[in-house]
């Protein structure tokens, strides 16, 4: 690639913007040698002299036709980070509008991308609100991102491959939505490269070989096509191009097939002067060649949610070869290859505030606003980013954008929080849909409710919009908050009448106060939430809040006339237990723990704990999938507690041969090992199989492990196992 000049950039800018005031251009002679002065004797991995980059990324934003203030600050992009030049000399010398555009990209120029998922989410975000300050900060970095990929030879291989995927992971996609395909292409094509070289150089190889064929192809069809359009008397131009190296991997990917058996590799598109010469162009084509089913696309009528427009069409050629051709006006081209940037011509300052891809920015930063951890922030934009559209019709006829696989609750949501909570189902042309019905472009969408409806967990695994996902989520966190304040405030109302006191009296007292303070709970329902989620005993609470004289006249339970829910609650948490201190809990003194029948952990099983709603902590195997099914934030690390040995009732499945005297040839060889037997049954299959359940009692996994083997070694045992559930 060749270095360029300050007077090729300037005249770069005045072919597209031949009336651009002298002003504008003395400020891009005056970057260019600030930039030259600062950088100074500085040089690129490559060995060529610094301004040689700045340059480039500028002449790169003149082919997106780019305003001079961003022109100036790409050539001025590296000097605050790299030099001793201050902000305050760019603001000093080009103003404040460049300064700030300056200051932007040397902020996202310092985020990296490597480390840990947080961290990334984090950087994400910093660059999504960088965006939505000035999209220009932006396009200058993904210049900048562009040279630095054209010139990545120069670096180590480790470090071509982290900035590879990162600019796979981050920029393409982040081109894409602002609908710059020049930028992403190109940005992609690098990235496969230096990702994946064996297939790089294998696919440009086997180009470059059917060069000539191809050529010769593409000339026949554009002839072809080009004398039809003539016929009707249609004035196109009829371009063919082979697709970029990415597209030609993903397609190879996705079908699984090699690029010899691929045939679509190059596509047509026809360009002309207005929408109805589209249609037109359309109807010839398909009157021409036969139309491959469900492969005619409409995005003028619906454009993509970058802007995108055109129509697309796949047909059977001459030779019964698919033949791919996009039909578009040339400003729609322009929108297509510039994206955001083509709506920027000529507008000093600001984009259009209503153009859909600030709306999509803004969008993302009121989400934000919701979603506190920033690893589902990260999901959402990835969501955002990667989404493929359907395009679906509200009652009255509006058009409303969604991520390809979303549902009727992501349209309900989009309506209105409420909306969404209370959706039952929809009504899609007419006809009634069940919740997880994917929606798809053109369907017409009527949502029914019902004040009884209301959100749940499996609701998030239906829903694709970060939109409805945040929602549910605060709903369920809502709703699981006043469930536990309710049960907590039960549970220590419950806890003080034993001493004949009430909370409303109890909170009055400065002890009450005090230990709020201590435990900096900030009102009383944080610590009813607290005791309702069992993470703090009713018992310590009252024992911290209530007068000594009236804790010395505790009224026993057993006094207690009717028990009430709550106390038949405790009672059946309690009769499971089966030693009160069989595990212990970081931190956490004489709590409730409960066993999951699910997988009915025995001393000796990697457990996990669980905080459940006033029933304190339920255990379960760490492999169990109910365990695997809860929320992060409700697990406990809990271990057994190898002081205080318990007995723990399992149980054991045999298969055998069927003869007679095995139940007692096994049971025998159980209590050898010194376990009690508490329950046994025998059943036969037609096959003179037998089938033995045994629930037994063992001190542990070593325990269990003994009695398994020992039946095992009888000949006519096939197989032994332990049931879970
Ligand atoms: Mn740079």
């Amino acid at each position: 690639m060749k270095a360029v000049t300050i007077d090729e950039i300037c005249n770069a800018v005045l072919s597209y913007y031949p009336e651009a005031p002298a002003d504008g251009l003395r400020i891009l002679r005056g970057a260019d040698e600030f930039a030259e002065r600062v950088h100074g004797s500085q040089r690129r991995h490559s060995g060529e002299p610094y301004m040689v980059h700045p340059r480039l990324v500028a002449m790169i934003l003149t082919e997106l036709r780019l305003d001079i203030p961003s022109i100036a600050t790409a050539i001025l992009h590296d000097t605050v980070e790299d030099t001793h030049a201050t902000l305050e000399d760019i603001e000093n010398n080009f103003g404040p509008t460049v300064a700030g555009l300056v200051d932007g990209v040397t902020k996202l120029s310092k985020i990296t991308f490597k480390t840990s998922e947080e961290k990334q989410a984090e950087n994400f975000r910093k660059m999504i609100i960088a965006m939505a300050k000035d999209i220009r900060v932006i396009l200058v970095k993904l210049a900048d991102r562009l040279h630095n990929m054209r010139t990545l030879e120069h670096l180590l291989p480790y470090k071509q491959k982290l900035i590879a995927q990162e600019t796979l992971d981050i920029y393409a996609p982040i081109a894409n939505r602002l609908g710059i395909s020049s930028l992403k292409t190109e940005l992609e094509d690098h990235c496969l490269r230096y990702l994946h070289p064996d297939i790089y150089y294998k696919l440009a190889a086997k180009v470059s070989k059917s060069r000539r064929e191809r050529e010769k192809y593409i000339e026949e069809v554009t002839t072809m096509i080009q004398e039809k359009l003539k016929e009707y008397d249609l004035n196109g131009s009829v371009i063919g191009r082979s697709k970029h190296f990415y597209s030609i991997y993903k397609k190879m990917e996705r079908r699984k097939i090699e690029y010899d058996q691929l045939h679509d590799v190059i596509a047509f598109r026809i360009l002309l002067d207005n929408i109805t010469e589209c249609y037109k162009a359309l109807g010839v084509i398909h009157a021409t060649y036969k139309p491959v089913q469900g492969r005619f696309k409409d995005y003028i009528a619906i454009p993509k949610a970058n802007q995108y427009q055109s129509l697309h069409t796949t047909v059977i050629g001459p030779q019964g070869e698919r033949i791919e051709i996009q039909i578009r006006t040339h400003d729609m081209n322009d929108v297509a290859e510039h994206g955001i940037a083509a709506h920027w011509i000529y507008k000093e300052g600001k984009l259009d505030g209503n153009s859909r891809d600030v709306q999509w920015v803004n969008r993302l930063l009121e989400w934000h606003k919701d979603l506190k951890d920033p690893n589902e922030f990260l999901e959402t934009v990835k969501i955002d980013l990667f989404a493929e559209d359907v395009y679906v019709f509200t009652p009255k006829g509006d058009v409303m954008e969604f991520p390809h696989g979303a549902t009727p609750l992501d349209f309900a949501y989009a309506i209105h929080s409420d909306v969404g909570n209370h959706c039952v189902g929809a009504k899609v042309n007419g006809k009634i849909v069940p919740l997880k019905y994917r929606l798809k472009s053109g369907d017409t969408l009527e949502i029914l409710t019902s004040p009884t409806q209301t959100p749940n967990k499996d609701w998030l695994k239906l829903v694709k919009t970060s939109k409805a996902k945040s929602r549910i989520r605060a709903y369920i966190k809502t709703q699981e908050r006043v469930r536990a304040t309710q049960l907590g405030r039960e549970i220590i109302e419950k806890e003080f009448k034993a001493y004949g006191q009430k909370i409303a009296a109890v909170q009055k007292t400065p002890l009450f106060e005090e230990f709020l303070k201590k435990r900096a709970f900030k009102t009383p329902e944080d610590l009813f939430i607290y005791v309702g989620y069992g993470r703090l005993q009713p018992a310590v609470v009252a024992l911290a809040v209530l007068q000594p004289d009236v804790l010395a006249k505790k009224v026993e339970p057993g006094e207690e006339k009717e028990p009430s829910f709550l106390n038949k609650v405790f009672e059946s948490a309690r009769n499971k237990i089966e030693g009160r201190n069989a595990i212990t809990v970081d931190n956490i003194d004489n709590i409730l723990i409960r066993f999951g029948r699910c997988c009915n952990p025995i001393p000796g099983d990697n457990i996990v704990g669980f905080v459940t709603r006033g029933r304190g902590i339920t255990v379960h195997t760490v492999n169990c999938q109910k365990a695997l099914d809860f929320e992060n934030e409700r697990r406990v690390d809990v271990r057994w507690n190898l002081r205080s040995p318990v007995k723990r009732h399992v149980r054991i499945k045999v298969l055998s041969h069927d003869m007679p005297g095995i139940l007692a040839d096994m049971s025998q060889s159980i209590a050898g090992c010194a376990v009690n037997i508490s329950k046994a049954d025998i059943r036969t299959t037609k096959d003179r199989k037998a089938i033995c359940n045994f629930e037994i009692e063992v001190s542990g996994l070593d325990q269990l492990s003994k009695v398994i083997s020992a039946l095992e070694a009888k000949k006519f045992v096939i197989n032994v196992e332990r049931v879970r559930a």
